[in-house]
């Protein structure tokens, strides 16, 4: 038309500005949500936009079809049901001009987990991982320093796990020694003290697959759960399987052992590396449970027992050689030897029903030594958190200072031996003479002090009582 300038419009890019508006094309923090359900894309899925900016997810989307499809649209209907049956309606022209942009939420981020990378001088050396035990566990010098260089060697054999010149062996460990001496307790300090995830099992429950009790693969399900699911974890973890000896071969039985032998049988591919098919978050095997794979090649199993009656076998083997030749008169020095469990070796275990394989696949054997009266003071006052500390703490708070004689500790211990639990009985023997203390102190606020008394642990009297002016008299 004369008079009339054309201009030439790039319908395609105008749509695209319009549809996104500059901040939010880019803006990948924001999750669409759908006009009908509202629920997120992230929940959702994908969303399909709509007239009047508005998304849609293909749930509803659906559901509005399959209405359609569905409904009887005759006039004659229609005009019977007043309106449609079962559906409701959207004018999506009403919709326009709600809102000017996508309705959008704020995306939850995901946490970033960073990859489990092993670096050699990350890990403490053998003498630090001792000296961090020490702080927490007393005595038992020779197992901190056993188990402190196994765990060395064995992250470093995880962290040169690419390298195929020299494989070394896995550092798994065998931890025999009476009840109470703290093998359970150096197991969980250590895997503190390394941030690793630590499942601790007892192996009298284990029996053979299909016989009632637990797989031997429940231990690596625990281990899972220890490291929240996150199987990369779980995988440089530490098993603690407890009560090891009760698995040992039953002797003079003719039925099928599926507890004891068998269970060792079972257990050599796992301690040697295997992948294992584990359920998560549940024991046992069941359809309703997902399964994980989890490769048992880089984790460490620490096992341990008490092995009642192996020092018999010990002495024995030690007897017999001290009769030979010019030995012959030490024969009966290892019959009131204490700590007989130190001088263990393999052949002792095996012959107590340990079969050469599960022993083999447990390379490094040790013993920890019954704990003595004066380990056992030690054990109440000196590791950080000693039982005698944490009494103190509490009392504490009421303003009142705790403090035990030292005859009154070396009681308490000689209590505890005559228990034989080792370290086990210290917190209940002193429970039971702190309770009437915990009760009636904070009755009166007068009292300053506390002293507990070598009578009073022996029934002969009472503890040292001393009210606050009193004290001040004194300092
Ligand atoms: P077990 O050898 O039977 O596994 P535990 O390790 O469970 O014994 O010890 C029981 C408790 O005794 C521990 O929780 C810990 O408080 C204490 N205990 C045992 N041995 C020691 C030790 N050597 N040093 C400090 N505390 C110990």
């Amino acid at each position: 038309m004369p008079g009339q300038e054309f201009y030439e419009v790039d319908l395609t890019e105008e749509k695209d500005t319009l549809e996104k508006p500059e901040e939010e094309t880019d803006n990948d923090d924001f999750d669409e949500i759908c006009c009908l359900c509202r629920r997120p894309e992230s929940v959702a899925g994908k969303m399909t936009r709509i007239q009047g900016n508005l998304s849609i997810c293909r749930d509803c989307m659906q559901r509005m079809f399959d209405a359609l499809n569905t409904a009887d649209f005759s006039m004659d209907n229609m005009i019977e049901m007043g309106r449609m049956p079962n559906i409701s309606m959207i004018n999506l022209a009403d919709l326009q001009g709600i809102s000017p942009f996508p309705q959008k939420i704020k995306k939850k981020k995901k946490e970033e987990k960073p990859a489990l990378e092993f670096d050699i001088h990350a890990i403490p050396a053998p003498h630090k991982i001792k000296a961090s035990l020490d702080e927490y566990v007393v005595g038992q010098e020779q197992a901190k320093k056993v188990m402190s260089v196994a765990v060395y060697n064995h992250y470093k054999r995880v962290a040169a796990d690419d390298s195929r010149d020299v494989e070394i062996e896995k550092s798994n460990m065998l931890m025999i020694g009476p009840t109470g001496s703290g093998k359970t307790y150096i197991v969980k300090t250590l895997a503190k003290l390394l941030d690793a995830p630590l499942a601790i099992t007892d192996a009298t429950s284990l029996t053979e697959a299909g016989y009632i009790g637990d797989d031997i693969e429940s231990v690596v399900s625990k281990l899972l759960a220890a490291a929240d699911n996150d199987v990369d974890k779980a995988e440089h973890g530490i098993i603690f399987i407890d009560e090891i000896d009760k698995i040992a071969k039953k002797r003079n039985t003719n039925q099928r052992d599926v507890s004891g032998e068998s269970v060792q049988q079972g257990m050599l591919k796992l301690l040697e590396g295997a992948e294992v098919e584990v359920p998560v978050g549940a024991s046992s095997k069941n359809a309703m449970v997902p399964m994980v794979t989890v490769n048992t090649k880089n984790i460490l199993f620490i096992c341990g027992g008490a092995f009642p009656d192996l020092d018999d076998i010990i002495k024995e083997r030690l007897n017999k050689a001290a009769s030979i030749g010019f030995k012959a008169d030490l024969k009966d020095k290892h019959d009131k030897d204490e700590n007989l469990l130190t001088k263990v070796l393999v052949e002792d275990v095996r012959k107590y029903g340990m079969i050469p394989e599960f022993l083999g696949r447990l390379p490094i054997l040790f013993s920890l030594e019954a704990l003595t009266e004066d380990m056992l003071v030690k054990v109440l006052t000196e590791p950080k958190n000693a039982i005698v500390k944490q009494y103190q703490k509490l009392l504490e708070m009421d303003e009142v200072n705790l403090e035990f004689e030292e005859e009154a500790l070396h009681a308490i211990a000689a209590k505890a031996k005559e228990k034989k639990a080792g370290a086990r009985a210290l917190r209940a023997i002193l429970e039971e003479y702190m309770l009437d203390i915990m009760y009636e102190i904070p009755k009166d606020d007068n009292i300053g002090k506390v002293t507990i008394t070598k009578e009073y642990i022996e029934g002969k009297g009472g503890p040292m009582i001393t009210m606050r002016g009193v004290m001040e008299e004194g300092a």
